[in-house]
């Protein structure tokens, strides 16, 4: 089948890769040219693993091209998804100017396609609020009068694992309106259901309904698995107080079948591209139709409180006081992982970039590691911090070493040879990558999320 693939981002660029994977032949879209470039010399402008070889093989092969004009894939395309970005708007909305503005230009385009063309399915995969799907065909269909009908198919791809789970999907989401839709929907997919299934009989699952239905699906499961983690960072915080172990409870509730373990580690409160956003424009929909969302606005505040939870921990060990000016002056900070979460170059909401903002004020000197993020970083941030080439480089001379993004080469760095280079053997691990008794014994002040310290478990 032929698809046209519209904004190159996290999630156009992956789903562009891989329908070219599964054979269809793909024309990515992006308005900016630079980007396009890149692409078209086999570079991807953002990191996911295993998808730079991914786009070169395609390219090679002839299944996937880029341009910057989507009217040069229009005329012969089954199916065009729109993945522009959807950010957040002032007043907590989606923004969707991109989204919009990309229907009137594939009605625009619509002239090139023959009279007789069967209709163009224009598929939402950008995360939008319940009813676009209408506005969209409400925009086409001012500008044309060829056949195309509009299905919403949202993204449930996590960036860092975005191919893997791309290719192997717990279940495709569509909403259509008609039975043809469907089936150019489904045929798009069927590679894609049959390998997962392949692999395990309970995943791949297709879900078809209506388009409001789809939309929802996917704030509601980003609103979910928000919910609990910042449940599991509450009771983090309790167990702190109380003398109990998280890890102990989360797993113990985790086996509970009607509970199931994932998304129940403690952290250093959610970020990224999606849940912040999604859960802001949810609220904004519950508000519009008089429904208030009262778990999602705690959680969103949870989670607020939760981002400055490594600096609250700082402030009490280094005897911070409220108004005190500068009370980290002198003092220097390694800060391990900047993204967002491991295995992606993304810092949109990342807590680390919070923390930093935090700490430089109150007058730390900060010199920070990531293995992706760190160009992405210094675009936003300049050389307000040291950026050291490895993560030992970072703990030259440092009192503390905060770790904020899991990534596994951080779980097996040599602490003993982090630890010669520091002024102190002291760490703020907001993601619990450490056995709290190993590092006591072996010497080290070792502050995490929801676990005992100071005594070994029994
Ligand atoms: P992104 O910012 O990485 O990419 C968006 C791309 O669209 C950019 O390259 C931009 O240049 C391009 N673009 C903007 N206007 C355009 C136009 N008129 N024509 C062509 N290209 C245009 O965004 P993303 O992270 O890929 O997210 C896209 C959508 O998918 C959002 O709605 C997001 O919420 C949703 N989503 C994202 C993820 C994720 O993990 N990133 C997961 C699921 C769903």
């Amino acid at each position: 089948m032929r698809v046209l693939v519209i904004g190159s981002g996290y999630v156009g660029l992956v789903a562009a890769a891989c329908f070219a994977e599964a054979g269809h032949r793909v024309l990515g879209v992006d308005v900016d040219p630079a980007k396009v470039d890149a692409l078209r010399r086999g570079h991807s402008p953002i990191y996911e693993p295993g998808l730079e070889d991914l786009l070169q093989r395609h390219l090679a092969g002839g299944a996937l091209a880029f341009s910057t004009d989507l009217r040069d894939g229009v005329a012969d395309a089954d199916a065009a998804f729109i993945c522009v970005g959807t950010p957040q708007s002032e007043d907590g909305s989606a923004d969707l100017r991109y989204v919009l503005q990309v229907a009137a230009d594939l009605g625009s385009a619509m002239a090139l396609r023959a009279a007789d063309a069967p209709a163009l399915i224009v598929v939402d995969k950008s995360t939008v609020p319940v009813g676009t799907a209408a506005r969209v065909h409400a925009v086409l269909q001012a500008r044309t009068e060829r056949a195309f009908e509009v299905a919403s198919n949202p993204e449930f791809l996590r960036e860092g694992c975005a191919l893997q789970d791309f290719f192997l999907p717990d279940r495709v989401v569509v909403g259509c309106r008609t039975e043809f839709a469907g089936t150019v929907m489904k045929a798009l997919y069927q590679p894609f259901l049959d390998r997962a299934r392949a692999q395990d009989p309970a995943r791949g699952r297709w879900f078809q309904m209506d388009p409001p239905s789809a939309e929802l699906t996917k704030y509601a499961a980003n609103a979910m698995l928000a919910l609990r983690i910042s449940f599991i960072n509450e009771m983090a915080a309790l167990a702190e107080s109380v003398g109990a172990d998280i890890d102990s409870v989360s797993t113990a509730i985790g086996a509970d079948h009607r509970i199931g373990p994932a998304f129940l580690n403690p952290g250093p409160g959610f970020g990224g591209s999606c849940f912040p956003k999604d859960l802001q424009a949810l609220l904004k929909v519950g508000r519009e139709y008089g429904h208030p969302m009262m778990t999602l606005a705690t959680t969103v505040e949870a989670n607020r409180h939760q981002k400055m939870v490594l600096v609250r921990k700082i402030r009490e060990h280094f005897g911070c006081r409220p108004g005190q000016p500068a009370p980290l002056q002198g003092r220097r900070f390694a800060l391990w992982g900047l993204a967002f979460k491991a295995h992606t170059d993304d810092i949109r909401e990342a807590m680390a970039l919070e923390v930093i903002e935090v700490l430089l004020t109150m007058g730390a000197e900060i010199a920070v590691h990531d293995f992706e993020a760190m160009p992405n970083v210094r675009a936003r941030i300049g050389d307000r911090v040291r950026y050291a080439d490895d993560p030992l480089a970072a703990c030259d001379g440092a009192d503390a070493l905060l770790i904020a993004t899991e990534w596994p080469a951080y779980r097996s760095a040599d602490l003993e040879a982090a630890g010669a280079r520091m002024r102190s053997r002291l760490i703020f691990d907001g993601r619990n990558l450490f056995r709290p008794e190993v590092l006591e014994r072996s010497g080290w002040t070792y502050h995490s999320l929801g676990r005992r310290t100071g005594s070994p478990a029994c």
